[in-house]
């Protein structure tokens, strides 16, 4: 899986088309579940479903986490590649680490409260 933004060289299998425009890619770009689709069409889908924040794959429904696009071909189009950066950096699985720090962070703020309960409340 070459989910991971910069490193990805894959390509659509051949006569694979946009599900959404019906017509041949531009800049392709790839979704965790493996679907292929144009960025443009991809991103013009995730604006319709923001409401539901993260959107869902046009095709199976999967919830979209990240998206993975062919660099070589969207190097023409930055506006593109910011887009789908931003739209990864929102949405993507936080990682154990970040999962982490929110734990220790959530932990020391109810101590901390504990703490001021215990010590400024009168009795
Ligand atoms: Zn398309
Ligand atoms: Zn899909």
């Amino acid at each position: 899986m070459g989910n991971q933004f910069g490193g990805f060289r894959q390509l659509p299998p051949p006569g694979t088309i946009c599900p959404i425009c019906l017509s041949t890619f531009i800049v392709p770009c790839q979704t965790n579940c493996g679907h292929w689709f144009c960025a443009e069409c991809i991103l013009r889908w995730s604006e319709t479903s923001r409401i539901m924040k993260t959107m869902n794959c046009p095709k199976c429904l999967a919830l979209i986490t990240s998206i993975a696009v062919d660099n070589s071909a969207s190097r023409r189009f930055t506006a593109i590649n910011i887009r789908i950066w931003s739209y990864n950096a929102t949405f993507e699985e936080p990682s154990v680490l970040t999962r982490l720090r929110r734990f220790w962070l959530i932990s020391l703020i109810l101590v901390v409260i504990t703490l001021w309960m215990v010590f400024h409340i009168p009795l």
